[in-house]
C-alpha cells in the first residue's frame, strides 16, 4: 500500500514552568537512555568475545546475565518508576519510544541491512544532547497529546498555545508529535499520514522532460540551457561564524555568558539552514511545476565531500535537494528518474563520443560533430537522453522515446515500470 507521509512542524509556547518540566522531562530521558545503552554493552561484553581470543586453559564465565533486549527494558521500567519516582511524572509511552529508539539505534549497529552497511555504536548523550522526545499517539482515546483549536495538550505537562502558520491538511490523520527543542524555543512536529497519494503521471501523458545537472558553478544546469545560480549560505557567512566562536572561546566554559553565545551560534547555524531549504524548496518547486519528468544524476554524495571541494559541496547539499526535489514530484505525480552519473560530463551528448575534460574547462567542443556547448548543459542533456533512452538495458527506468530536445514523440513506450516507492516523506516547516 502507498501511504503520504508528511512531518509538519509548528513552534510552541510553552510557560516559563511548562519549559521547566520539559527540560527536566529531556534530562531524565537522557539519564535512561545513557543507563540502557549501558546495560545492553555490559551484556554483549560479558557474554562475547573475538573469535581469536580465547585463552588455553580456562575460561572464567561466571554468572550469564540475563538477556537484555527492547522487552526486557520496557518491562523493567516500572522497576524504574518505583526506585526513582521522577519517572512517575513522565508520560510512559515518550519513555517507551525512547528505548525503542535506542533499539532502533543499537540494531542498526549490529545487524547489517541490505548492501551489508552498519550504523556506528549508539553513543552515551551528554547534558543536552537529547533534544527531543515523542508522544506516539495524537488525538484519540488514551493519547498523551491532543491538539484543538490552537491548543496542545500534553499530558503530564499541560495545556500550550501552538502556532498554526498553516492548517494540517484534510484527510490526514495525526500519527505522532515530537517535541523539540531547538535553539531558537520549542516545537512540536507531527508526523501525519494520507492514503492518497497522487498516481504518477501516466507516461503517455508526458509532454515535457528536463535533465538536471548539479554542479559547483551553478547550482543546476538544466538540458534545455538555463541555470540556477549557486548560494553560497554557508559561505557568505563563514567570518561572521568564525568571529562569534572566537568570542565563545574566550567565556568561561559553563558560564551563563558562554551559553548565551552558545545559543547565538546555533541560531546562526539554524538560520544558514533554513535560508538553504527555502532556496531547495523555490528551486524544487519551479522545476516540478514547468516539467512533467525530471532526470538527475544518482550522486555519491559522500564519495564527493571527501575531495578538497568538499566545504562548497556539502553547502550546496545537492543530495538534500534532490530528495526535496522528490517528495515535492510526488505530492504532484511529476516522475523524478535517477540516472547512473557515470560519463555524463565527458560524452559527447550529440554522438556519443568521449570528450575528456578537466573540471576547469567550461566548455564542451566536440571534435567529432562540432557542437559547442556549456559544459554543464551537455551533462544535463546527457542526463535526459540516459533517462529516456531504452539502449541500456536494465537500467532504463522509463521506456520513453523523445527527442533530446523539447517535444514529445508519439510512440508507444516500450517499459512501463517505475521503481514504485513505497512511501514518500518529506519535512515541511
Ligand atoms: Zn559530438
Amino acid at each position: 500500500m502507498v501511504v503520504m507521509i508528511l512531518t509538519y512542524c509548528y513552534r510552541i509556547k510553552p510557560s516559563a514552568e511548562q519549559e521547566a518540566t520539559m527540560c527536566y522531562t529531556l534530562e531524565r530521558l537522557r539519564r535512561h537512555w545513557n543507563y540502557c545503552l549501558g546495560q545492553r554493552l555490559d551484556c554483549l561484553r560479558i557474554t562475547r568475545c573475538q573469535i581469536d581470543r580465547c585463552s588455553l586453559i580456562s575460561e572464567p564465565i561466571g554468572e550469564i546475565p540475563a538477556q537484555v533486549n527492547y522487552y526486557t527494558q520496557q518491562s523493567a521500567l516500572k522497576e524504574t518508576k518505583k526506585l526513582f519516582p521522577d519517572y512517575k511524572n513522565i508520560w510512559s509511552e515518550s519513555q517507551q519510544v525512547n528505548l525503542q529508539r535506542l533499539n532502533k539505534a543499537w540494531e542498526r549497529w549490529l545487524i547489517p541491512d541490505k548492501s551489508g552497511k552498519r550504523g556506528g555504536r549508539p553513543r552515551f548523550k551528554k547534558v543536552g544532547e537529547l533534544r527531543s522526545f515523542v508522544y506516539p499517539r495524537v488525538n484519540c482515546q488514551r493519547a498523551g497529546a491532543h491538539l484543538k483549536n490552537g491548543i496542545l495538550k500534553l499530558s503530564k505537562i499541560g495545556e500550550m498555545p501552538i502556532i498554526m502558520h498553516r492548517p494540517i491538511p484534510d484527510g490526514f490523520t495525526l500519527h505522532t508529535c515530537t517535541i523539540v527543542q531547538k535553539a531558537d524555543g520549542w516545537y512540536c512536529c507531527f508526523v501525519i499520514q494520507d492514503e492518497t497519494v497522487p498516481e504518477p503521471m501516466p507516461l503517455d501523458e508526458i509532454h515535457s522532460a528536463v535533465g538536471v545537472d548539479v554542479g559547483l558553478k551553478e547550482f543546476l544546469t538544466t538540458s534545455d540551457g538555463k541555470t540556477v545560480p549557486i548560494q553560497q549560505t554557508y559561505r557568505k557567512t563563514q567570518s561572521h561564524l568564525v568571529r562569534q566562536q572566537r568570542k565563545l572561546a574566550r567565556k568561561k566554559a559553563g558560564s551563563k555568558r558562554a551559553e548565551k553565545q552558545k545559543n547565538f551560534i546555533a541560531r546562526i547555524h539554524q538560520r544558514i539552514g533554513r535560508i538553504r531549504e527555502n532556496f531547495h524548496y523555490n528551486t524544487a518547486h519551479k522545476l516540478v511545476k514547468q516539467y512533467d519528468l525530471i532526470a538527475v544524476e544518482d550522486l555519491n554524495i559522500r564519495g564527493l565531500a571527501r575531495t578538497r571541494l568538499s566545504k562548497s559541496i556539502l553547502d550546496a547539499a545537492w543530495g538534500k535537494f534532490i530528495n526535496i526535489l522528490e517528495a515535492v514530484a510526488v505530492k504532484r505525480g511529476v516522475r523524478i528518474v535517477a540516472v547512473n552519473p557515470h560519463g555524463t560530463s565527458q560524452n559527447c551528448s550529440n554522438c556519443g563520443v568521449k570528450v575528456p575534460k578537466t573540471l576547469s574547462v567550461r566548455l564542451h567542443e566536440c571534435h567529432i560533430c562540432g557542437i559547442t556547448l556549456d559544459r554543464d548543459e551537455n551533462a544535463a542533456i546527457n542526463i535526459l537522453n540516459r533517462a529516456l533512452s531504452v539502449s541500456e538495458a536494465g537500467r532504463s527506468p522509463v521506456g520513453l522515446i523523445l527527442p533530446a530536445r523539447g517535444g514529445l514523440v508519439s510512440g508507444l513506450p516500450a517499459k512501463r515500470e517505475l521503481p514504485s516507492r513505497e512511501w514518500v516523506q518529506l519535512s515541511l516547516f
